[in-house]
């Protein structure tokens, strides 16, 4: 597929292959990947085996010395390179990710701008000062200062397969480190070629960044590499937590990045056709199939009916339907099994009392925009992330039942407080479980500025961006220096 006439993305290059430090193909063979609105094979990629991520690992830790001596400002001008190529060639690149995400073409967008502007924010991370001056307790020289793991494995998800995949790869790459990356098969294009591509062309050396598109076990062998030293892995709670397990069996780094079931909170004083559309644009985005997507619209019982209908009106208005042939608010969901899993979520809540007032059906994989009212503790629509386009209304009476709505998820990734009195919703957003707090907007928020991560089950701790790509993913080394060596007692 050469979209544009342009080609830039060169698929005699990667077709059937993965990247090593050259491109090969892989043991474990090819993977077709398909368009998951038309079920049509758009390119086909190497699949990595455990053999291949063993493989991966041993080069990148060769490749890292060298690249980890280089001057910072040179890791820098690769790094502002690779951003400029990905601006440059976003519009032969936005139909690649259209089509193997199912993006509509703003979501498309908003993955090259923010994956260029993850990247800047990175070669901006290789110039910042390194370590301290440390005052000892003699006359010698005592200082830290930071160093790189050695090589990271970075485990991408399908659904913002290339911001999710470069805001730990760029970070990684900046201070240092070698990189192993394993994008989900279904998008290895978005998460992992055009990386290697602009990477490649930007002048990255050989072997330094390694991607190799697989499953589950290619992610597993990537957690138990001895050649490995840490692993950033963005996905689901139940992948991360094996992650873990094995990252802690082999005494690895891990930083976890997972989902959410994230509520938008709305007060009794929030304009009403504001709040509407930021609860629509929470739930509906890329289909619901975002970690920050509103999980639940908590609306003060004053306010509930009317912020109801206008939800509904919206949703009403958002056609579904394949985004790479037409103007469509919602694109399909990745696959029939996950269409499976939102419409048995629907039939549960109103098999419990939900009331159904839009969509809850789909055609194929479009999933029609749906809302759901008098949702309740007890409904899988209130406990489990949905990863579709169902908004999930809850009605409270006063602002500490908010909060305890709220925090009865077992996540604690991203909430929302829509109010007219900033200190109002502050007080109530201060007491939420979570790692982002956004007063009057909506949940879907990120950027390479902040320190992005969750709370409970949405992480262990971790956050990746901002000021905390520095401390995840170098360490610190303690040096001290005498003069001259001086005898002990002994
Ligand atoms: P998933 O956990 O099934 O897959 C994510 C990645 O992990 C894929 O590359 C997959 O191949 C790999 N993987 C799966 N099982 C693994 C294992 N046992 N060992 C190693 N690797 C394994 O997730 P998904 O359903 O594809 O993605 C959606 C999930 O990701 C949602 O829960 C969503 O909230 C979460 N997510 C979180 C963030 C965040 O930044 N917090 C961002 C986007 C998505």
């Amino acid at each position: 597929m050469n979209v544009q006439g342009s080609n830039f993305i060169a698929v005699e290059r990667w077709s059937g292959k993965a990247l090593f430090s050259e491109w090969e193909v892989t043991q474990a063979g090819a993977v077709e990947v398909r368009d998951p609105a038309t079920n049509e094979v758009i390119a086909s990629v190497g699949l990595g085996g455990a053999a291949d991520i063993a493989r991966a690992a041993a080069e990148a830790r060769q490749a890292q010395r060298a690249w980890a001596k280089m001057l910072p400002t040179a890791r820098a001008a690769i790094l502002s390179k690779a951003a400029d190529l990905l601006e440059q060639n976003g519009a032969e690149l936005i139909p690649w990710i259209i089509r193997e995400s199912g993006s509509i073409q703003p979501k498309a967008g908003i993955e090259i701008e923010h994956g260029a502007l993850f990247i800047r924010h990175a070669a901006n991370l290789a110039i910042q000062p390194m370590g301290l001056m440390l005052s000892g307790f003699d006359d010698r020289t005592n200082y830290a200062k930071r160093v790189p793991h050695g090589v990271v494995g970075v485990i991408s998800p399908f659904n913002f397969p290339l911001v999710l995949s470069v805001r730990a790869i760029a970070a990684a790459l900046a201070v240092g480190n070698a990189v192993v990356h394993k994008p989900d098969p279904r998008t290895p294009i978005s998460g992992g070629i055009i990386l290697a591509r602009i990477f490649e062309e930007a002048g990255l050396p050989k072997g330094v960044l390694q991607i190799v598109p697989g499953g589950a076990e290619a992610g597993e062998a990537l957690c138990s590499d001895p050649n490995i030293a840490m692993v950033s892995f963005t996905g689901s709670a139940r992948g991360g937590s094996k992650v873990g397990e094995l990252c802690g069996k082999h005494l690895k780094r891990v930083q976890l990045e997972l989902g959410g079931k994230n509520a938008l909170v709305v007060l009794d004083d929030a304009d009403l056709d504001v709040a509407a559309s930021n609860a629509a644009w929470g739930a509906f985005l890329h289909q619901g199939q975002i970690c920050m997507a509103t999980g639940l619209v908590l609306a003060h019982e004053n306010i509930v009916d009317g912020l109801t209908e206008r939800l509904v009106a919206k949703a009403a208005h958002l056609p579904a339907g394949d985004p790479s042939t037409g103007q469509v608010a919602l694109g399909p969901i990745i696959s029939d099994n996950q269409v499976e899993t939102i419409q048995a979520i629907v039939d549960d809540a109103v098999a419990k009392g939900a009331k159904l007032l839009a969509g809850g059906t789909h055609d194929g994989r479009f999933y029609a925009a749906t809302v759901l009212s008098d949702v309740k503790p007890g409904m899988r629509a209130f406990e489990e992330e949905i990863f579709g386009p169902v908004a999930c209304i809850v009605s409270f009476s006063s602002d500490a039942e908010a909060i305890e709505l709220a925090n009865m998820s077992e996540y604690g990734l991203a909430a929302g407080v829509l109010s007219q009195s900033v200190g109002r919703a502050m007080a109530l957003g201060e007491e939420l479980h979570v790692g982002q707090l956004h007063i009057n907007d909506q949940t879907v928020n990120g950027g390479p500025f902040a320190p992005f991560g969750g709370r409970g089950k949405s992480g262990n701790g971790t956050r990746i961006g901002g000021p905390a790509d520095l401390e995840e993913f170098t360490q610190w080394m303690w040096i001290s220096v005498k003069d001259e060596a001086t005898a002990y007692p002994f």
